[in-house]
């Protein structure tokens, strides 16, 4: 018995420590939170619709997010550690943690800073001011912008069938929705230029309503007022599909930003 109770002394000991271990490391530079992505954008772009990550995995990496789904079915947003599956009707339900994604990125949101935004601003405008507050253009940034918007104009991706079309044909036939004078939340990333066709460079945004039963990926908003939350990520951990059509995708087109910017919108 005293030797059992020992040993499980010691395990708490140990958890404890390592616990407190990973706590100092996120309150000592919340800047070092990490990124996590499963697959590329340029591989979604190439028709990849199909990914084996499931929901549940994705959740284990991060709390705060988006992507999509297998056969390019609909838009996601991982807000607050659920995750929503946003459909071409523009309805929103939470996700299966079993459903997969061919294209995912979440993190662990700490809002290192937080803006307040009173008076009507336009897209441009939001972009702006986030683009003047964060420290650097070559660090990851997940942005929460929470308030009353007047319009979000969005588009949702339908469901594809093999033999899956590029994404720029995918996206020619995407449902496009406006939502005037709602409330709701922005969920997404501003990435580095570098990182174009590994994710999308600049700012990539999806809306969920305050029902979260509605919403899409964010072509134009303006926002009324609200609050902008910005947590710093200097970490990619990017995990690529082992199996199925990515390993014979065609990765390095050159004109991936112009294809981004035709499929994507925005940016
Ligand atoms: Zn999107």
């Amino acid at each position: 018995m005293t030797s059992r109770h020992g040993t499980l002394d010691q395990f708490a000991t140990w958890a404890r420590k390592v616990i407190a271990h990973h706590g100092a490391t996120v309150a000592g530079d919340p800047r070092s939170a990490e990124v996590f992505q499963s697959s590329t954008m340029s591989a979604l772009l190439d028709g990849v619709y199909d990914g084996d990550i499931t929901i549940e995995e994705l959740l284990r990496h991060g709390d705060f997010g988006l992507g999509t789904f297998n056969r390019l079915d609909g838009e996601m947003v991982i807000l607050d550690g659920v995750c929503y599956h946003l459909r071409s009707d523009g309805s929103a339900t939470v996700a299966n943690r079993t459903d997969r994604s061919p294209f995912a990125a979440v993190t662990h949101f700490t809002p290192g800073i937080t803006l307040t935004v009173d008076a009507p601003t336009s897209r441009s405008g939001v972009l702006e001011l986030i683009d003047q507050t964060v420290e650097s253009p070559n660090l990851i940034y997940a942005v929460r912008v929470t308030g009353a918007l007047s319009n979000v104009h969005t588009r949702t991706v339908k469901a594809q069938t093999p033999p899956y079309p590029p994404l720029t044909e995918a996206s020619d036939g995407q449902a496009e929705k406006t939502f005037d004078h709602v409330n709701g939340v922005l969920v997404g990333f501003r990435t580095p230029e570098f990182e174009q066709g590994i994710s999308v460079a600049g700012y990539h945004l999806h809306f969920l309503d305050d029902a979260r039963t509605s919403g899409g990926h964010v072509l134009d908003f303006t926002l009324d007022a609200g609050h902008i939350a910005i947590s710093t990520a200097s970490e990619l951990h990017l995990r690529l599909p082992t199996s199925g059509a990515f390993l014979q995708a065609d990765l390095v087109g050159e004109d991936v930003s112009a294809q981004i910017h035709h499929a994507e919108g925005g940016d």
